[in-house]
């Protein structure tokens, strides 16, 4: 059965990732938001230090990198919190220190998760130490991710990519690239899955960084592919076109990224929280968790809602990930912890600046950066409205062409 109290084996791990991100991350938090596309150095030492934590497997898993559906998980008959809430729940803690920080962590990439998610043992190996940025986003194409138009044509052991990548996170820093391509436009979503493409391969060029409201440490790149050559061995999963199984193969990766997205939502907007008490306390404002929200001033009442909000959203991350660790099909609670998470996130570090006032909106505290950070979060892997869609159609059993 599910409990979902923090598991208390990897009580160790939460904490030294709060102890980096209080310790680490913190200290160069704004320096990195005003400098932005400057690469944050510091990071490399960080990042050995959590392949040294990922790479004793005790705690399985600490950062995006680390999700993997465990198949003996299937058959055993004991729960388990695995590499997936261990992820979560160190993602969180890190992003306490500072979200754009997190993503822009050597070998932690969105593409990492979709490697370890949908990569065979081969790959895996093959793949082991390389840094992987996720490009699915095109020009015209966002949220209607099974029309996308690069394409990838099998020409004798190699497949060749053209077309254009938007909006890539870490697209310039990462040293490799999941892309997201068409075997045969007119076999609709099935045909689509997922190369990794070296940076170095000469039919990728970073074309342009953007400039950004937040996560302004994270780079986020345009790529072009113009007959870009990839073994055919580089292509995620299985080759097959199985119009039976839809979108499965790629969108699999989301089952496991949506939780940890929402785990950096509840880690900015708990850094909201935390700060917002210690402001209010200076104030004279006191949250007393012992009397009803009612009856206290309406600041502490606002506090006390804020924080309920929260709890919900850190919950619903939790078993979203548990699930994943216990091999539960779980789209549906990723997507119910996105949607919730992202939100929360938004509304909170957005309220904790109004009820702080002056202090809230001034450079002077991290509240103005985590407001405009947290916005990000409700936006990627999938929209707030494209998570509310997904779980429309599950709950009433409807199909995607049916419900749009
Ligand atoms: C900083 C940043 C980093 C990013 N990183 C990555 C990355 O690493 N890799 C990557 O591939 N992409 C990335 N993206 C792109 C991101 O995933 C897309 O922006 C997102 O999927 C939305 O797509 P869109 O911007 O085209 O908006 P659209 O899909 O055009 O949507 C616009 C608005 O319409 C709403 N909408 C769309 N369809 C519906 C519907 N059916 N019902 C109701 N409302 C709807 C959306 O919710 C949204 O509010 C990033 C974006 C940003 C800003």
């Amino acid at each position: 059965m599910i409990n979902l109290e923090t598991p208390r084996k990897q009580a160790g791990l939460i904490d030294q990732a709060h102890q980096l991100a209080m310790n680490m991350l913190r200290p160069i938090s704004r320096k990195y938001d005003r400098a932005e596309h400057e690469y944050p150095k510091e990071l490399d030492m960080l990042a050995a230090l959590i392949d040294g934590v990922s790479e004793t497997g005790a705690t399985g898993g600490a950062g995006a990198g680390g999700v993997r559906r465990d198949e003996r998980a299937a058959e055993s008959t004991t729960v388990r919190n695995g590499a997936n809430m261990a992820s979560a729940l160190s993602i969180a803690e890190m992003c306490w220190g500072d979200t754009a920080l997190l993503l822009s962590m050597p070998r932690q990439g969105l593409g990492n998760s979709a490697i370890a998610s949908v990569a065979n043992e081969e790959q895996l190996e093959r793949y082991a130490g390389t840094w992987a940025a996720m490009a699915i986003t095109e020009p015209g194409t966002g949220s209607d991710s099974a029309n996308i138009t690069t394409t990838a044509v099998l020409d004798g052991d190699e497949y060749v990519i053209n077309g254009e990548k938007i909006y890539v996170t870490s697209g310039d820093r990462a040293d490799s690239v999941v892309v997201w391509a068409t075997l045969d436009r007119s076999k609709g979503r099935a045909a689509i899955k997922s190369f990794l493409v070296r940076k170095d391969n000469p039919g990728l060029k970073v074309e342009r960084l953007e400039h950004k409201l937040g996560i302004r440490a994270s780079d986020t790149a345009a790529i072009t592919f113009t007959d870009c050559r990839v073994p055919a061995e580089d292509l995620l999963g299985s080759p097959e076109i199985d119009t039976r199984s839809g979108f499965g193969g790629a969108m699999a990766t989301f089952d496991n990224t949506r939780p940890l997205v929402a785990g950096m939502a509840v880690g900015c907007a708990r850094a909201s929280l935390d700060l917002t008490r210690d402001l209010l306390e200076q104030a004279g404002v006191a949250i007393d968790y012992d009397r009803p929200a009612q009856s206290q001033s309406a600041a502490a009442a606002k506090f006390l809602q804020l924080e309920a909000d929260w709890e919900g959203a850190k919950l619903l991350m939790m078993q979203a990930a548990w699930m994943a660790d216990n091999r539960q099909p779980n789209s549906l609670e990723a997507s119910m912890a996105k949607a919730k998470a992202g939100r929360v996130g938004s509304d909170v570090t957005l309220s904790c600046v109004q009820l702080c006032g002056t202090l809230g909106y001034s450079e002077a505290e991290l509240l103005e950066k985590w407001a405009r950070d947290s916005k990000i979060l409700d936006i990627f892997e999938g929209t707030q409205q494209i998570q509310q869609l997904i779980v429309a159609r599950r709950v009433l059993g409807l199909s995607s062409a049916e419900l749009r």
